[in-house]
């Protein structure tokens, strides 16, 4: 099982592909195949055949998962995507950090 230091509404950066270099959001973590959802990111218009509840058909915008290697979070003091380490605390609480500048990124 992958460790994922990510979290939901992580800010991240795009480090791969067509939106590289773009800066999101997670929206969400599909946990089981590794991939995130960021808002914004890897969206895909999909031609919709008029329906019922969308009686005029249309275009949708749909955002797509993409591999969580993909994503680095970003981090707001050092302005760049970074890897995340983690501190266990001595209450034995984890707090996760910044590996570039020390940064505690957990801020609950
Ligand atoms: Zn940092």
């Amino acid at each position: 099982m992958v460790k994922f230091k990510l979290k939901k509404e992580d800010p991240i950066i795009v480090t791969v592909g067509r939106d590289k270099g773009k800066k999101s959001k997670i929206v969400r973590i599909v946990k089981d195949k590794g991939k995130v959802i960021a808002e914004g990111v890897n969206v895909v218009k999909r031609h919709m055949k008029p329906s019922q509840i969308n009686p005029d058909g249309g275009i949708v915008e749909k955002e797509m998962p993409i591999d969580i290697s993909n994503v680095m979070y970003l981090c707001s003091k050092c302005g760049k995507g970074v890897r995340l380490g983690i501190k266990v605390l001595q209450d034995g609480s984890k707090q996760r950090f910044c590996k570039s500048c020390g940064e505690i990124v957990d801020k609950d």
